[in-house]
Formats: C-alpha cells, structure tokens, sequence
C-alpha cells in the first residue's frame, strides 16, 4: 500500500497472524504460476512459524463464479460435484508440493449468508444500489477512499459509474482504465441454471469479490495482519475488497495492514495463464520425470517481487541443486551419527533449538524482504565453509539443526525418493528406462513420452536428475 519497506508489525502481538490469502478458482487444475503465488505465501507463513510466531492462515475456495458454473453445465455435472473433484485434486498438488494447509480454507459457496450480509450493510450504508434487474453494485463514487491500493486517479472515478461503453459492469475482471460500479449480487441468469441462491434482492448469486471481503473479516476479524495473492488481483479484485470491507464496517484503513503481491511466473515473456494456453500442471511436470520437490525449488527461487521466467532447465537446475545439498547434508549426517530417516523426520527436536550455525546469513536474507534466492545462497555458502572446518559429532549435530530450520522454513524435504534397489526392477522395466532416458537425451520428447506412458501402464516411473535417472514404483 504505502510501495515502502516496512517493518513487518503484528496488529495484536497476543493473537495469531492473520493471514488471508486468495485462493484457487477450482474449475480446472491449478497451474503452476498459480502454484508460485500459493508456494511463496507458503515460505512466508513458514519463515514466520520457524520466528516463533503463531500464524493464522485463511484461504478461500472460490467455487461460484462464471466460469465454475459455465464448466460444470459443459460437464453435465452439479457445481457441487464439479467443484469438488477439482478441490481435491488442488489439495494433492498442494501436498506433493508440501505445502502447509491452512487453518481455514472457506468456500464461497458455503458462505452465501455471510456475503449477503455484507452487501446489504453497504446498501444501508448508501455505498451500494439495487439495480432494476435485481443486481447489486457497489457505488464507486461513494468511497472516497476508493483506489488507494492500485493509485487510480480519483477525479476521473467521482462521476463514473459505467464501464466506457455506458454499460453497467457485471464483469468480474476488468482493467483499470475501464473502473466503474461493479457486480455485488448478481440476479439470476438462464446460463445460470439450478446455481442461485435467495437473497433480499430477489434470486442470484453473489459477485466474485465479496467472498473475499466477507470471509476475510469473518474468520480473522475487522483488521488482520497481511493479504496475499498475485500481483493481477491488486486491481481491481483487492481495491474492490477494501471498499467493500472497510465501507460495510464504515472505518477506513482498518483491512489487510500488509499486501503481499507475488510477482507472475512467465513463459516466453508472458504470464503464464490458462487463457494464454502457455501453462504446465504439476501433473506434466513429473509426467516429465520431474519430483514435486524440485517443482517447488523452481518455483520458490526468484525474489517474490521479480517476475520469473519458467523453463524446463529450471528444473534440471532445481534437481540438481537438491542433489548438491543432499549430498552435503548427508556427510554432516555422518559425522552426527544421525540418519537422513531421523533428520527429515525429528523437525520439532530441531525448531526447540535456537542455534542457526552457519545458517544464520541465509536465515537472515529471509528475514530480510523474504529474499529466498538470497538465502538459498547463503546454504551453498555456508556447506562451502563446512567443508573448510574440522567439525566434531556434536558441532556436526548443531549445524544440522540451523540447516534443519532452514529447509523448513523453505520447505525443502529432502532423502524423499524411494529407489528401488536394481536387483528388483524387471528386466524389461529397465530397458525401458534405458530407452527413454536415451530418448531424452537427444531431446526426442515424443519417444520420451511414449516411454514414460508405456512405464507408467507398467507401475513404473523415472526420476530424472542432471547426471542420470531412478527409476521408482508408483
Ligand atoms: P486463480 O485460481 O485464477 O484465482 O488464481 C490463483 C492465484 O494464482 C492468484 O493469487 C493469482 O494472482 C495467481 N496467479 C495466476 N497466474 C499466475 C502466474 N502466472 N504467476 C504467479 N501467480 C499467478
Ligand atoms: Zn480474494
């Protein structure tokens, strides 16, 4: 809000963090630019935890919106059923991408009585107006305040109330040039067909920014610590959140204290998005031998305020970083006496402990602006120093422990491939494999795919890294 640096302060020190962020429209799978925008509040959420501070994290399920309710009518299934297939399928990307859950996860549907509430304070309040049709906008020229997060000029929004064509606005997005009034209840359609809901207005169902408004304040209160979610919902989704929430309550500057927006993940030089067809799933990710571990590297490793570029080099470099700081962890392991099986696992033994070792530079780049491609050098730094220094069991024992806070806070698992031992893998598995790692290797993607679907039909996967390949049961 203030485009400053600022200390990141808590409203109520005795409370949990508030932390709000929007969650996934759940009419498809998630790609992974929304995967980086998820990942990154991941880290971020985490690096509080590992700081000792209790967060409280809510994300949304928004499953009533235009293209939820057109996609499940082409598939000839309830909203409901529809989007609770692809819910779950958001949480197992979410797991495999080991993310944490949070706390509160609301769908919009689930809270219609919430929303309603909300809009007919604004109607009260004056801020918002019953069109004839039975839908609801908000009164874009009844908030002074309106446009303080994006910086839209307020002179030219004082007498707007249509978009430029002189329409009323029933899009959910739109651009800044085109602001005006915008959708709080929306009546009900014929496309919409069994999706509506009863309201004081008449049958419909709610506008897509009011979710976020009402269950934000809802299960974090009227002022909460910090909102995320990709820098595309600055405007106009979270400048329509404020004015909702702050104009229903009638105080100002009492919303989100922080935003948190994550810059996009681009491909070629444009967001990557489902409308621009330029996106990968997790599920085509490790169709390619890639693991979810080094999807999340990939994507947590550029500064949350750059834009990334994403290419399929990116995760052999993820891989084989991963690899690189295994093999380092593995050899304090073995002067600690400890197994990579206890070290993945005794995490709670290691956040007791308050020593960073030679990881306390990469947990400060952390701290500092959540600067993750900093600390992420600062690992490798500090394995270089390791090396340098004659350690003993118990000295190997403490810099495991200020790596251990560390990967946690990034949320880096590592020793998670289970090999098969050679001895086990049918003969006619490893030819196979053989024949599509030489395939990849001479960039034949469509024999390598081939090979890979022909594995996989066989209960078999490769993991793919830099220098060579495993292959692993599914
Ligand atoms: P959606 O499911 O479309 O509502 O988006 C979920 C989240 O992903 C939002 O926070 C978006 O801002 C974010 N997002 C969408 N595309 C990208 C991208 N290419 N890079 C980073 N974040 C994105
Ligand atoms: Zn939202």
């Amino acid at each position: 809000m203030s485009r400053e640096r600022r200390e990141l302060k808590q409203v109520s020190p005795e409370k949990p963090f508030g932390m709000y962020c929007c969650g996934p429209t759940v009419y498809g799978p998630a790609h992974i630019g929304n995967f980086r925008t998820f990942l990154l509040q991941d880290v971020l959420r985490r690096t509080l935890e590992v700081d000792g501070i209790k967060v409280r994290h809510v994300r949304n399920i928004t499953d009533v919106d235009d293209k939820t309710i057109r996609r499940s009518q082409e598939e000839g299934k309830t909203l409901a059923e529809f989007t609770a297939a692809w819910t779950k399928k958001f949480h197992d990307d979410c797991a495999a991408l080991n993310m944490l859950p949070p706390q509160v996860e609301p769908s919009a549907v689930e809270h219609i009585p919430l929303q309603i509430a909300m809009i007919e304070q604004l109607v009260a309040r004056g801020n918002a107006y019953v069109a004839p049709d039975g839908s609801v906008y908000f009164k874009v020229s009844s908030d002074p305040h309106y446009g303080k997060l994006a910086r839209l000029d307020r002179d030219a929004l004082r007498t707007q109330s249509t978009n430029s064509n002189g329409d009323a606005n029933v899009a959910d997005e739109y651009t800044r040039d085109n602001v005006s009034d915008f959708a709080l209840w929306k009546a009900r359609k014929p496309e919409d067909g069994p999706n509506f809901w009863q309201s004081p207005w008449g049958e419909g169902r709610p506008g897509w920014h009011i979710e976020c408004s009402a269950m934000s304040t809802h299960y974090l209160g009227e002022t909460f610590d910090l909102h995320g979610g990709g820098i595309d919902l600055c405007f106009p989704h979270h400048e329509n959140e404020i004015a909702q929430a702050e104009c229903s309550c009638g105080h100002h500057d009492t919303f989100a204290q922080h935003w948190f927006h994550s810059a996009h993940l681009m491909v070629d030089g444009a967001k990557m998005s489902k409308s621009l067809g330029n996106l990968y799933t997790l599920a085509d990710l490790e169709g390619k031998g890639f693991s979810p571990m080094a999807v999340r590297y990939a994507l947590i490793s550029g500064h949350y305020r750059s834009q990334l570029n994403f290419t399929l080099k990116s995760l052999d470099d993820a891989t084989a970083a991963l690899e690189k700081i295994e093999k380092a962890a593995r050899k304090l392991l073995d002067k600690a006496g400890i197994t990579p099986e206890e070290f993945s696992q005794d995490i709670t033994v290691h956040e007791q402990n308050t020593a960073w070792g030679a990881f306390e530079p990469a947990w400060t780049a952390l701290c500092d602006d959540l600067n993750i491609p900093g600390a992420i050098g600062k690992i490798f730094s500090a394995f270089a120093e390791l090396n340098k220094t004659e350690l003993s069991q118990a000295d190997a024992g403490t810099q495991l422990c200020g790596l251990a806070k560390i990967l946690s806070a990034l949320g880096i698992r590592l020793f998670t491939k289970q090999e098969a031992a050679p001895a086990d893998i049918p003969a006619e598995i490893v030819a196979l494999g053989e024949q599509r790692w030489a395939a990849k290797q001479a960039r034949n993607w469509a024999e390598a795919d081939a090979l890979r679907n022909k594995l996989a039909e066989l209960g078999w996967k490769s993991l793919d890294r830099k220098d060579g390949y495993s292959l692993e049961k599914i």
